[in-house]
């Protein structure tokens, strides 16, 4: 087996922190908000390189505004974790003690009349605090005013999510050479994760197994369906490697597939390859699902894609942009994201393939390269 050797990524510096804090400080200046509330969870990993080993009832939460320099409000327990994130170098931080009470610091940090973008993952006890300690504060969903806060990924960040790719897609030419019929999913999933793990990730977030009628479930996991002769198995599986993200998406025939899969699987090829020819800086999310979708509507299957084309990805597997109709965000360079067009037979079979692409000054560039025809496998 060959290791896939991406050469390790350099670690982000205080400096890239502090510069995103910039940027998501102007940008809420620019939606007339009086600063930004960040807690725990992937919005924190990207701006501070913070994550807190458990999530608890603490208040942990970062303050970007125009007004202060970044401050990371922390429980007093947890400084010296906060202080070895990897950007604590570019913020302040404050803590507090059990018996006092936090919501009163943290009023020390805002504008007592401002509104707030927050994490759309506070926890409510955090925000109904916030809004006794300052009655006259307003809060709007942090995913809502800034959506597209982590979406333009620089050039550490896109190597990365390459390294990610490259791995993903180590996994799956190791995954067709491997045994599927009369085996479980449950099975093939197993050796997804053990694979990806192999080939670098640190965390594995899905390993999608839909055979036969399962595959036309798309978020079938896997399950106990033992794989058959004939089978169209959709393998969908991902995590993260170097902290950013993989998702690729390739449907397998065992044996001899019916004229029904190559015809199916060669339209979702066509979509899939139509998506990412539409992908260019300037060009709406909208307009991708729209060259992707025309594709399978053309050709009669409509009604069976019945999910949005592709979403963002970065430190999270799920994020904006998302190409969707009504998405009518235009496409910028370095932005990552999903074409994974399907088509989905219920009862039957289904056929999905999914490529990461990232948006160049010119076009868009596939960071999974794995071969898009119909692979049979044994
Ligand atoms: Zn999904
Ligand atoms: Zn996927
Ligand atoms: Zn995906």
């Amino acid at each position: 087996m060959t290791v896939t050797s991406s050469p390790m990524p350099p670690a982000f510096t205080n400096d890239d922190f502090a510069a995103r804090m910039r940027r998501v400080v102007s940008a809420a200046a620019e939606n007339d908000l009086a600063g930004v509330i960040v807690t725990p969870g992937p919005d924190l990993v990207w701006l501070i390189g913070y994550r807190p080993t458990a999530i608890t009832e603490r208040l942990t939460m970062l303050v970007l505004s125009p007004d202060n320099d970044p401050t990371l409000l922390v429980p007093i327990l947890e400084r010296p974790d906060a202080e070895a994130a990897e950007g604590a170098g570019s913020v302040s931080l404050v803590d507090w003690e059990d018996g006092t009470d936090p919501y009163e610091v943290a009023g020390l940090l805002l504008r007592p009349d401002g509104e707030f973008g927050i994490s759309d993952s506070a926890w409510a006890m955090h925000l109904l605090g916030l809004q006794r300690a300052l009655p006259r504060t307003r809060y709007a969903s942090l995913t809502e005013c800034l959506p597209m806060m982590r979406a333009v990924k620089d050039d550490n960040e896109l190597m990365r999510l390459a390294a990610a790719g490259a791995a993903a897609d180590s996994t799956y030419g190791e995954i067709v050479q491997r045994h599927f019929a009369d085996r479980r999913e449950t099975e093939v999933a197993a050796d997804l994760t053990d694979l990806l793990r192999e080939f670098g990730h640190e965390q594995v977030d899905f390993t999608v197994v839909g055979s036969g009628p399962n595959g036309a479930k798309p978020h079938h996991e896997a399950g106990d369906r033992v794989i058959e002769p004939g089978d169209a198995v959709v393998l969908d599986f991902g995590g993260l490697r170097f902290g950013y993200g993989s998702d690729t998406t390739r449907t397998v025939c065992v044996g001899e597939p019916t004229s029904e899969i190559r015809e199916v699987h060669e339209i979702v090829r066509l979509a899939q390859q139509a998506g990412v020819d539409a992908v260019r800086p300037g060009v709406t999310c909208q307009e991708v699902d729209r060259a992707a979708r025309k594709v399978i509507r053309d050709a009669g299957y409509g009604e069976q894609f019945i999910h949005r084309t592709g979403h963002g990805i970065g430190v999270t597997t799920h994020e904006p942009p998302y190409m969707v109709e009504g998405e009518e965000q235009p496409l910028v360079p370095g932005m990552c994201f999903s074409v994974e067009p399907g088509i989905y037979l219920a009862g039957r079979f289904g056929v999905r393939i999914e490529d990461i692409v990232t948006v160049t000054e010119d076009g868009g560039r596939r960071l999974n390269n794995t071969n898009h025809g119909l692979r049979i496998v044994e």
